[in-house]
């Protein structure tokens, strides 16, 4: 499909909440293929729906190791154990990061690309992974979490 333009902190539309995907129609799936060429052009891991202006409860997390990409439509975060303290990016934020004090366990459901409930239960990187992108899709960056702010340094 096509490369999207990621949308940058300030840009109205990531601060809006996103509708429910009722169908896995074809516009749909068209969607998650945009994602994932996107993300792809990227060192990220994980990208929401609206961050390509698309106001639609999708995200797509890939840590990059040898697990499958994760497509999730109107994920929900069943529970949450435990925080934890990291520093986390952002795709609409480049050239910073942020402390943000996330739960260091928590249940995902959801449903996948199939249409077929779903449940994670994930930890670390995961687990946060789900947070932040979930966050996107209620209007919610990690800014607007985040303790502390750093500039990444250049090389
Ligand atoms: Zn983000």
């Amino acid at each position: 499909m096509a490369v999207k333009e990621i949308l940058k902190f300030g840009n109205p539309i990531l601060k809006r909440v996103s509708k429910r995907v009722d169908n896995i129609d074809k516009e749909v799936i068209n969607l998650v293929k945009d994602m994932k060429d996107t993300l792809y052009s990227t060192t990220g891991i994980g990208l929401a729906a609206p961050q390509i202006g698309i106001l639609k409860r999708v995200i797509l997390i890939d840590l990059r190791d040898d697990d499958e990409p994760i497509v999730l439509f109107n994920p929900v975060i069943a529970a949450k154990i435990g925080k934890d303290e990291d520093i986390e990016g952002c795709l609409s934020y480049p050239g910073y990061e942020g402390k943000v004090i996330r739960p260091k366990k928590v249940t995902v459901y959801g449903l996948n690309i199939k249409g077929e409930k779903v449940e994670y239960v994930a930890e670390g990187l995961l687990a946060k992974a789900f947070c932040h992108e979930i966050d996107h899709l209620d209007g919610v960056l990690y800014t607007d979490r985040a303790r502390k702010m750093y500039k990444i340094e250049e090389e």
